[in-house]
């Protein structure tokens, strides 16, 4: 079972995905915004121009046949054409322009801004040989519902087509990797081998193609895979010269970390201002957890004796609450269940305004998503029509009995409705929901993961405070989901910043966060090959709960929390500064 943070990269993905039109439907759009309309438009076309994958990847299907190929040259075309973007950007005159507009304004500059620093600073593409991979790519085509097989086929033979130039490139800009990406980058790609396996052969077999059609396919199937093979191989060749020594370091350091913080989050904290409120929230979790713990242990523990460390006494109240969970085969009934209750809770507080006309499908996971969510949200794509939003629940089928048990007391009736509250309501689904009412296809492809990742860490303590399933022991649980998001960042921070050793790191999780070993060793390797990431639930989180105290504090008993909330969503997927610099008056 791969850890949850993961999963919810996967929804961030969706959960930024999710807009429909091209352009923002305002009823009366000054001229300085129809400018901005088109302006806003023609920098999206282009950028599609330059990067066709990820315009095929995000449903634009006439890209599906290209393939975008980082040469040397094609980095300098990015290069150029940012800096000209820049150029138009710092041209315009903002002030005429609405809210909504602004707001996209500055994503686009950050946008340019943040590839600048990737591709000329950062250099990830040289140190990170798992940049590469066409894997998903071909998949998204190969299970696509959006046109018949024939077309697919045909769109899939082109791409395969350019698959050698593809890795040729990116062969070329590999430079001194990490050990750790270099791993990844062969695991990752022996997986886009088995995308190009048997199913693209089977597809073929089903198409209505012509002879000629096919064997080219076929000739194109076998370039691309032995493409594949080559870069492998030579990963595996630079694998051989590597030792810790001449490796990179997986560390990126205090300066880049900070840096990197500052354009991925947009958060208006600082890396360190984060640290040293995570390592706050820390020490008040785990006062709150050894309180709540003290008072459940006569309930739960019987006579036993109490336990002189506290972390050993909350730990064995955590695990006996886990016992307490749902039947693998009504795992699903279960979440099902909690959707009506949650939308009724949501509107007997008055918390926000909700659309029933929107209602969200729950169902099992379909195969092609991979799998791997707990639970994940799915909403049509920006420039798919108006499609169903499905809640996906991980069918528990292929578990054997043991994995199973372990999986249901982590996932236990505590854990299950916060992660209900998260995902569904009023977390990601409703955040949707709201952000879809003034569709911008650059908050659709920009938005911000601090921003959604925090909306729906945010309200998982916002309906607790409110009273939804009111005790001590949801208190409990609550508090040690919630030490999983804090820990993420102190895990992040002090490995890439503060030389956090393995040894560390693994304890720090189990011991303090009370994590089983198998999670807490795979969200170290997760730590090892990613950045600031693993930031965004706390830092998003933290940001919109300090805006809300603010914004009691400054108007006082005219404070009114569905109010806030309803003026915090109005503005899209945006980065919390950016709200903020509006909601503060
Ligand atoms: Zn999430
Ligand atoms: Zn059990």
């Amino acid at each position: 079972m791969r850890n949850l943070l993961f999963v919810l990269l996967v929804t961030l993905f969706l959960a930024t995905a999710c807009q429909r039109t091209p352009a923002d439907s305002t009823t009366v759009a000054s001229q300085a915004d129809a400018n901005f309309d088109s302006l806003k438009l023609r920098f999206v076309e282009e950028m599609w121009q330059l990067d066709p994958s990820s315009a095929s990847y995000r449903g634009r299907h006439e890209f599906d046949s290209l393939l975008t190929i980082p040469t040397a040259a094609y980095l300098q075309q990015m290069k150029e054409w940012r800096t000209n973007w820049l150029d138009t950007l710092y041209r315009q005159d903002t002030a005429s322009l609405s809210i909504a507009n602004r707001i996209d304004y500055k994503l686009i500059r950050d946008q340019l801004v943040r590839g600048r620093w990737y591709d000329e600073e950062y250099k990830i593409h040289e140190w990170n040989p798992a940049s590469y991979n066409i894997g998903s790519q071909f998949a998204v085509i190969l299970n696509g519902r959006y046109a018949s097989l024939d077309e697919r086929m045909r769109a899939l033979s082109g791409k395969l087509g350019k698959v050698p130039a593809y890795y040729d490139a990116a062969g070329s800009h590999i430079n001194k990797p990490t050990l750790e990406h270099t791993d990844l980058a062969i695991t990752q790609n022996q997986g886009a081998l088995t995308v190009l396996g048997k199913a693209m052969e089977d597809s073929l077999a089903k198409s209505g193609l012509s002879e000629q059609e096919k064997v080219r396919y076929q000739q194109n199937l076998v370039s691309a895979r032995t493409a594949i093979e080559r870069y492998i191989d030579r990963l595996r060749t630079v694998r051989s010269t590597l030792t810790p020594a001449t490796a990179r370091n997986f560390r990126i350091g205090k300066e880049q970390f900070a840096r990197k913080f500052e354009l991925d989050m947009v958060a208006g904290l600082t890396a360190d201002q984060v640290y040293q409120k995570a390592l706050a929230r820390k020490e008040e979790l785990h006062r709150q957890m050894a309180r709540v713990a003290r008072e459940l242990w006569p309930k739960h523990m019987g006579t036993r004796a109490v336990p002189a460390d506290s972390l050993a006494m909350i730990r064995q109240v955590i695990d006996k609450l886990s016992l307490q969970h749902a039947h693998r085969d009504s795992f699903l009934v279960f979440v099902e269940r909690q959707i009506p209750e949650l939308i009724d809770f949501v509107n007997r507080k008055d918390l926000l305004t909700q659309d029933p006309d929107k209602p969200l499908v729950v169902r099992s996971t379909p195969p092609y998503l991979g799998g791997v969510a707990v639970a994940s949200i799915s909403a049509p794509g920006p420039y798919d029509s108006g499609a169903n939003t499905y809640y996906n629940v991980l069918p528990l089928d292929n578990f054997s009995d043991q994995q199973a048990e372990s999986f249901l007391r982590e996932y236990n009736e505590y854990i299950l409705q916060i992660l209900n509250i998260h995902e569904a309501i009023p977390g990601h689904y409703t955040q949707l929901v709201y952000a879809n009412r003034s569709p911008s296809i650059i908050k659709s492809l920009f938005g911000n993961g601090a921003m959604i990742e925090g909306w729906a860490v945010y309200t998982e303590l916002m309906m607790l405070e409110e009273g939804y399933k009111n005790s001590p022991e949801m208190w409990l649980m609550y508090y040690k989901w919630n030490m999983r998001v804090t820990m993420n960042t102190i895990l992040d921070y002090r490995l890439h910043t503060m030389n956090l050793s393995e040894q560390e790191g693994v304890r720090l999780l189990m011991e303090e966060a009370f994590q089983e070993e198998a999670e807490a060793t795979g969200k170290w390797k997760r730590a090892t090959l990613s950045q600031v990431q693993l930031c965004s639930y706390f830092t998003g989180f933290q940001a919109i709960y300090d805006l809300r105290e603010e914004l009691k504090k400054q108007q006082g008993n005219r404070f009114n929390l569905k109010a806030f909330h309803e003026e915090f969503l109005s503005f899209g997927s945006s980065p919390v500064a950016y709200i903020r610099q509006l909601m503060i008056k």
